[in-house]
């Protein structure tokens, strides 16, 4: 096909590798080596002089890994013959798009289908007027040129808590504003996060969950956060140099010109598709964090090859039961399939297969023996019903797990799969062995 791609940010990627999850990790990765030569060394016989944050070229290293890969991303698509063309579109009618070029200018492209993927963006706060510098969203967060004493959280889910650790290991005093009584947002298992919050709070975040903020003010020097205990506590108010807002990412249409096509969005603004990822103009399909499903770069990069084929062959195909999620803090969770809550409200029989890594030879030599690992099987056929994970090294664990959810294996295939010695993911064989029989070690 002949291809062009519309993008006015001025380089490619996207949120993710631009201001999510590629510059989040660079930061996530270099705080918490900074914190582990800090904290962590002495009782590993490494003893150290003095040890300095330089904030300006920990940014640095951030901004030449996102930069390698907007090239790397621009390249590959020059290297595939897909037309590059820096601006803003916006729908004239079905089959013309209007670009109003970064460089000035305009011009009109015509196309006989027709790919919408403008992401999403932070969802603001009621009342709480973003700056990017006092009161910020996960895009200030990665930015900030000083390191502030006290952080508010509003939101205790993935971007909340990345972002949390990433300053809290720098320094800043976090605390976590959730209004569920979980963090990691409803989808993740509640007793790994349970195991999570105990873990992050050993790493000095507090926390307060079951607590909503009802309003903020930005007038003193200190923004101030008025909140409620959900269940009958007391309002009271908290002071902080600066204000995370994570309370969610609502999809991005603005200024697409959906209004001069009739496409119409649901009640939270995402564009409206079938099963085969076709607005109600057939020829214009619609993939990634504008539309249904979550908001997972992994999932919209699923779903624009499945566009790809639809338009190609006729039929693609996306496993929605098989995605994984990956939160990246220390040490990381990760979980693929079903949730224990899921089940239990689904009424859906499963029995439970659980593994500490305090256990795992691996983890003892790194030191590192925090988590577990918890596996849901079906109690009559042994299949795999989902894997849940807090522990290091959580994130590539996790793809173990889902290779064996989607090619339909019971626990007892992952358990009679010989796992390399020493490693962490040993402690995943063991699991899975523990839902019907005992795991050896533990
Ligand atoms: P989220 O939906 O995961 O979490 C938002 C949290 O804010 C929820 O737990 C919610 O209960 C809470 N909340 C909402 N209003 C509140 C209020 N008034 N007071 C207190 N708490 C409140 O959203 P997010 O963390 O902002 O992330 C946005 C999206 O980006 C998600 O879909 C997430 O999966 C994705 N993301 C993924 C990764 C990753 O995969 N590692 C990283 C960053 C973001």
């Amino acid at each position: 096909m002949k291809v062009a791609c519309i993008e006015k940010r001025g380089t490619l990627g996207g949120t993710c590798l631009n201001v999510g999850c590629i510059p989040s990790k660079s930061l996530l990765n270099n705080s918490h080596l900074y914190h582990q030569i800090l904290h962590d060394s002495k009782h590993r016989g490494i003893e150290v002089g003095e040890v300095k944050l330089n904030l300006e070229n920990f940014m640095k290293a951030k901004e030449t890994a996102v930069t390698g890969l907007t090239k790397g991303v621009e390249f590959l698509l020059k290297k595939n013959g897909a037309e590059y063309i820096k601006g803003t579109g916006s729908f004239i009618n079905e089959n013309e798009i209007k670009v109003q070029l970064n460089d000035g200018g305009e011009s009109v492209l015509r196309g006989k289908n027709i790919l919408i993927a403008t992401g999403s963006e932070a969802t603001p706060f009621p009342g709480l007027q973003i700056d990017e510098k006092r009161v910020i969203t996960s895009t200030g967060a990665i930015a900030l040129q000083k390191v502030p004493e006290t952080m508010t959280v509003i939101g205790g889910g993935i971007i909340g808590l990345e972002m949390a650790s990433v300053w809290s290991r720098l320094g800043t005093k976090v605390t976590v504003v959730e209004f569920l009584g979980q963090i990691g947002g409803p989808g993740m298992d509640t007793e790994i996060s349970k195991a999570t919050q105990r873990i992050l709070k050993k790493q000095g975040i507090e926390f307060k969950l079951n607590t909503k903020v009802v309003s903020g003010d930005t007038t003193s020097e200190l923004v101030k956060l008025d909140i409620d205990a959900a269940k009958g506590g007391k309002p009271e108010s908290i002071d902080s140099e600066v204000v995370l807002v994570a309370i969610g990412r609502r999809p991005y249409t603005q200024g697409l010109g959906l209004e001069n096509i009739g496409l119409e969005l649901d009640e939270r603004g995402r564009v409206i598709i079938d099963s085969e990822y076709r607005t109600k103009i057939p020829h214009i399909r619609c993939i990634g964090d504008v539309t249904f499903g979550p908001m997972l770069a992994h999932k919209a990069e699923e779903e624009a090859v499945a566009v790809v084929e639809y338009i190609a062959k006729g039929h693609g195909h996306v496993n929605y039961g098989c995605i994984p999620s990956v939160m990246y803090t220390h040490p990381e969770v990760a979980w693929v399939g079903q949730s224990e809550q899921d089940l239990k409200s689904q009424n859906i029989p499963y029995k439970i297969g659980t593994f500490p890594f305090s256990a795992n030879s691996r983890a003892k030599t790194n030191l590192d023996t925090d988590g577990l690992v918890k596996i849901l099987a079906d109690p009559e056929t042994d299949r795999l019903l989902g894997a849940h994970i807090v522990g290091p090294g959580a994130g590539e664990m996790i793809a173990e797990a889902t290779l064996a959810l989607e090619y339909g294996a019971s626990s007892e295939d992952i358990a009679r799969t010989c796992h390399a010695h020493p490693t962490l993911s040993e402690a995943f064989k063991e699991a899975a062995m523990a839902t019907y029989a005992k795991a050896i070690h533990f």
